[in-house]
């Protein structure tokens, strides 16, 4: 499990963005930030990696902090889903949905456990 906390600390530690990747004429790419490699503030480089330049620059800190942000509201919906949708055990030998009212594991259930074990 990535660890949130860290990542969220690092990302507002970092130069604010937007970052943006430069290639110069000698074919070395920078990432810099508030500008371009004479203007701005040089986040890394040079490195002859285009790709990995490239990444750096879309992984800024706005965009980090916006995907925490993200995963952090879908795990707390699906909570809200988990809670809903516990399994119920009425007696009669088999173990239904509280919520679906269905044989467990309901169909949603399914769908929010299905891969975990792969
Ligand atoms: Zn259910």
């Amino acid at each position: 499990m990535t660890d949130l906390g860290k990542l969220e600390e690092l990302a507002k530690a970092a130069t604010p963005g937007p970052w943006e990747q430069y290639t110069t004429l000698q074919a070395d790419s920078h990432v810099t930030a508030g500008g371009g490699l004479l203007t701005g503030t040089l986040v890394c480089g040079p490195t002859y990696h285009k790709g990995n330049a490239e990444f750096i620059a879309a992984a800024n800190p706005a965009a980090m902090l916006a995907l925490i942000a993200d995963h952090r509201a879908a795990r707390a919906r699906i909570a809200k889903v988990e809670a809903l949708h516990q399994r119920g055990t009425p007696g009669i030998g088999t173990d239904w949905c509280v919520s679906c009212e269905t044989k467990w594991p309901c169909q949603t259930v399914r769908a929010l456990t299905e891969g975990e074990n792969e």
